[in-house]
């Protein structure tokens, strides 16, 4: 399948407009899509393998939305075929006070995943352009010098989160960034359904329907977002999501060719190793070890 027209092409002014949340590709239904799904899974846990233990790469997947377009479920189902001695999910919530001590990368930094994993950021500091810019509020509160904060604030962000992000490519960290793209008709669905069934209500917050009446403002920042940190180092993916079945196809389809495309191998070892290898197995044969002397 070719997912090139879910990508935000770097350097090109992006609207939503022209993302439809209800695309899924050649696939018509869930159970039609579940095949692929299925082995683009075996092949992850495979490939997450090799990375492990080549050691080097690390891959960071970052996922952004409205609430209820299925963040969660992507997580739960995408990554469900992976070892989780390699693999980390973290959630960026409301910072706490040590975290608003510090510059808005810092907490982020800490949870890049180390050489060899995956990690996933649900939410991410992409919150500091868009909820952070929704709620102008939220930025007072950062304790920022003031004459530091300018007009330009949210594309000095933006020059930041890039170099923040060529600095980790260079360094081995592949980054995958995903925008579930829901609707706001198939969110407004999605709350009733959490309102509705008994044991969906769990998830339903009341500050989620405060924060869909600031759709159109969230849904520009996003296009601004698009517009400034897709790069060719660490693009950004638009992903349907008003069919959850194609959202998780799509992520695990990208997550799969990116780790393919990086030609991961399981280390070998060289001459000397190998010789250490050879003598460790004549002992273990020759039953050379001190317990069985
Ligand atoms: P779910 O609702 O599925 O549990 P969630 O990601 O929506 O997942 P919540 O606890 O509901 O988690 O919401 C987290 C909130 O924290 C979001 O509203 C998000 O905008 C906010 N948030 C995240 N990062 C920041 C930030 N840097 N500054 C201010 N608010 C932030
Ligand atoms: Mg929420």
């Amino acid at each position: 399948m070719n997912y090139d027209r879910l990508l935000a092409p770097p350097g090109k002014t992006i609207k939503l407009k022209d993302y439809d949340p209800e695309y899924t590709g050649k696939f018509s239904s869930k159970e039609d899509a579940a095949e692929k799904l299925g082995s683009d899974i075996v092949k992850m846990a495979a490939l997450q393998d090799v990375l492990y233990a080549q050691n080097t790469y690390s891959l960071l997947i970052i996922l952004q939305a409205m609430d209820a377009a299925g963040k969660d479920s992507v997580i739960k189902h995408v990554m469900s075929g992976v070892n989780p001695q390699g693999c980390q999910a973290v959630s960026f919530k409301i910072p706490s006070a040590e975290e608003l001590a510090h510059d808005y990368l810092w907490r982020s930094m800490k949870q890049v995943p180390e050489r060899g994993r995956i990690g996933i950021f649900n939410r991410s500091y992409y919150e500091e352009v868009l909820v952070v810019r929704v709620h102008p509020e939220i930025l007072q509160n950062q304790r920022i010098p003031r004459a530091l904060v300018g007009k330009d604030i949210w594309k000095e962000r933006f020059e930041q989160i890039n170099a923040f992000e060529k600095y980790l490519t260079r360094n081995g960290t592949v980054i995958l960034k995903f925008f579930l793209n829901v609707s706001n008709k198939e969110q407004k669905k999605r709350f009733l359904e959490r309102i509705d069934t008994p044991e969906k209500n769990w998830k339903f917050s009341s500050s989620d329907v405060r924060e869909r009446g600031f759709w159109k403002d969230y849904m520009r920042a996003y296009e601004d977002v698009f517009s400034n940190t897709s790069t060719p180092w660490a693009p950004w993916h638009i992903i349907p999501a008003d069919r959850k079945w194609f959202t998780r196809a799509a992520v695990a389809d990208i997550i799969v060719k990116t780790l393919g495309s990086l030609g991961l191998k399981y280390p070998t070892l060289d001459a000397d190793h190998l010789k250490g290898l050879k003598d460790d197995r004549k002992a273990l044969v020759e039953g050379q070890t001190p317990a069985e002397e």
